[in-house]
């Protein structure tokens, strides 16, 4: 059995890694420079694996004591039996030193040199495979474990280890919570390097789409994180990678400071380009921003959307009725542009703060394009879908009254067709009475294929047809063949959805009702919505 120990010296530090039958002892120089954390990265992987089932004291026993050159001298040595490779001697880590891999083989193992190759080629190949077919970690996990059972024990049973994954950051203290900088370029580096079969070259011209939002860490927790993703979508569409990971109790307490080292990275991109692979710069522009309504007033520093001048898209005033809902009714209303934005930084008015994303010279309205899978998918169709079910209660303060004879019969329809549904749906969708938890795939269901079917029968023919409105203009805006021939189409029936969803639904038209209307305006500008969602379709 080969063992392996990787002593790396740079200046005045050093970095001691040992492998024992794959678990492995390490001790890291405290002051380590930011080019070494690759490999503590790999070994603070398999250290931190509980399935290694690996006690501290175990590691303790295990523990490798050479630090530098200078505390040599101190170290002691690790008893024979405890480590079969033994000791490493100064002379292993001038050797290193000055380039070379250190090996354990003069000390200990006598295996031959083309076994060596052939277990550093299995190691090459299977980095290289799972890059190329996005493998799952469970799945390398599992593919780990049978090499290791059929005679490759050298393999480590985490594929982090593998991948050298980086499992060490720099964390700083940054607006009320934890921060983490990943680095752009670094980012799209890895992203790319996995588009095998992209041709990129230096002409090449990246648009970058990013994604701003928080998310609760734990259900019962106020924890949460807020990263940004990146992702190319032009010329091609590579995997999301992450810029940099917020950690707090709270989002963060001032976003300028939160997107600061993001946007310095991204304004050097711009003026520079970024260096993909070596020899390869590519220019780099900015597609677009997806956030959802509450992110996207907190990364553009303006008003929420309950608030009088809420809707980013236009200067509709909004109303607040006696059920504490702010409501905009009208659809005609002057629409904002990018211009305007600039300008506009008064007390009373949609902007009230200046962001620092204006440096990177991006459209603070037509760039930010709204996220149809929080619009429409979690918020308008299981909103819908509850408020045909609370039609009982408005029976009588509304002409298009909802029995319960129809809810009952809608449920049973749904849930009957939901268990023919083909395959190719990743969920199927569940009753109507559980629509609060219907996950957007549930909703994309029921808007595009199940609702049209079953709501014909079942809902007011007024109120079938007022549904019908949705569900084709939103099909016409999810298809790259019909929204090219029905865009115009689908903004004029969106716009006469939203105004007639007072009269069906009562004066309920808030934001998520309202912006509809600005929907296929976005889809003009950036294509059909699956693109410019948070759904990150590939
Ligand atoms: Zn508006």
């Amino acid at each position: 059995m080969k063992k392996k120990a990787i002593i790396q010296i740079e200046q005045e530090h050093a970095l001691a890694l040992t492998t024992y039958q794959t678990v492995p002892a390490v001790v890291v120089h405290k002051n380590l420079p930011d080019q070494q954390v690759d490999d503590v990265g790999a070994a603070a992987s398999v250290l931190e694996e509980p399935g290694l089932g690996v006690a501290e004291q175990d590691m303790c026993e295990l523990e490798c004591v050479i630090v530098s050159e200078d505390d040599m001298e101190l170290g002691e040595p690790i008893e024979e039996g405890e480590l079969s490779h033994g000791w490493v001697t100064e002379k292993d880590i001038r050797v290193n030193a000055e380039g070379g891999d250190f090996d354990t083989k003069d000390h200990t193992d006598k295996e031959s040199d083309s076994e060596s190759e052939e277990e550093e080629s299995l190691f090459q190949f299977l980095v290289g495979w799972n890059a190329r077919h996005d493998i799952t970690r469970e799945a390398m996990k599992d593919l780990l474990g049978g090499l290791r059972v059929h005679n490759n024990p050298e393999l480590p049973l985490d594929p982090r280890t593998l991948l050298r994954t980086n499992l060490v950051y720099s964390v700083e203290d940054r607006c009320g919570g934890s921060y983490v900088y990943l680095s752009l370029t670094k980012s799209l580096q890895s992203a790319v390097s996995k588009m095998y079969s992209v041709q990129i070259g230096c002409n090449t011209e990246l648009h970058l789409q990013f994604n701003i939002d928080g998310l609760p860490v734990f259900n019962n927790s106020t924890q949460c994180i807020w990263p940004i993703l990146c992702r190319v979508v032009k010329p091609f569409i590579s995997p999301v990678c992450i810029v940099a990971l917020y950690a707090g109790r709270r989002k963060p307490n001032n976003f300028n400071e939160f997107v600061r080292p993001f946007v310095d990275e991204m304004t050097l991109i711009q003026q520079n380009g970024v260096e993909i692979s070596a020899g390869v710069t590519c220019r780099v522009t900015v597609h677009s921003f997806v956030c959802d309504a509450p992110a996207r007033a907190d990364v553009k520093r303006t008003r929420h959307v309950n608030y009088h001048q809420g809707c980013d898209k236009c200067t509709v005033e909004g109303t607040y009725t006696k059920e504490r809902r702010m409501t905009f009714n009208d659809t005609k209303s002057a629409r904002r542009c990018d211009g305007d934005f600039d300008l506009l930084l008064l007390p009373d008015e949609y902007r009230v703060h200046d962001s620092i994303l204006r440096d990177l010279q991006v459209g603070m309205v037509s760039q930010f394009p709204l996220d149809y899978m929080h619009l429409t998918l979690l918020g308008l169709v299981r909103r819908m879908a509850r408020d045909w079910q609370d039609g009982l209660l408005y029976s009588k303060a509304f002409p298009f009254h909802v029995r319960r004879a129809t809810i009952n019969a809608l449920q049973a329809a749904v849930v009957n067709l939901a268990v023919k549904m083909p395959h190719e749906f990743q969920h199927q969708c569940r009753a109507v009475q559980e629509c609060d938890s219907w996950k957007a795939t549930e909703a994309r269901q029921f808007l595009l294929y199940l609702g049209p079917v079953i709501l014909k029968d079942i809902l007011d023919k007024k109120m079938y047809e007022h549904f019908k409105l949705l569900s084709i203009s939103i099909r016409c805006l999810c298809s790259e063949e019909l929204i090219e021939v029905y865009v115009d189409s689908a903004s004029s029936w969106l716009e006469q959805f939203v105004n007639e969803y007072i009269k069906y639904f009562g004066n309920k038209s808030v934001y998520s009702v309202h912006a509809h209307c600005h929907i296929a305006d976005d889809a003009r500008m950036f294509g059909v919505l699956d693109k410019h969602t948070r759904l990150f379709n590939k």
